[in-house]
């Protein structure tokens, strides 16, 4: 992949979550006011307020996906830096061009990535299944 193309790409991503976290600090603040004002006007929206509750839990892990996202395309500009962009992090093959096209900030190959995630899923020190 040509890189500067990689970085554009990498930049207009970048914006665009920064963006969409932007949009969740508002919602939060908003939502904040809110259910104060519900809670010392009315008893009668407790349910709203684990509803709420709930739906904050949501946001915030969105949140925190968006955060990550936001993190590895750091990296991923770090590594256009050092010339290192577009090899997988654990093996040092080449990403494939369709890869990087599909996943710009992606940092590892898809075998890696899929060890990686399995990991991730089961706890990499738990023994699977038999
Ligand atoms: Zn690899």
């Amino acid at each position: 992949m040509d890189l500067d193309d990689a970085r554009r790409r990498l930049d207009e991503e970048r914006t665009r979550l920064e963006e969409v976290r932007a949009g969740f600090d508002d919602l939060h603040n908003e939502s904040e006011d809110e259910s104060l004002s519900e809670l010392s006007s009315n008893d009668q929206h407790q349910a709203d307020v684990g509803t709420e509750t709930f739906n904050r839990e949501r946001d915030l892990s969105i949140l925190e996906r968006v955060e990550g996202e936001l993190a590895d395309i750091e990296h991923a500009m770090q590594r256009l830096d050092d010339g290192s962009y577009g090899t997988c992090e654990a093996c040092g093959k080449v990403i494939g061009d369709d890869r990087l096209e599909a996943m710009p900030a992606a940092r590892f190959c898809l075998e890696d990535q899929a060890t990686a995630e399995r990991e991730a899923r089961t706890g990499a020190s738990e023994p699977g299944p038999a």
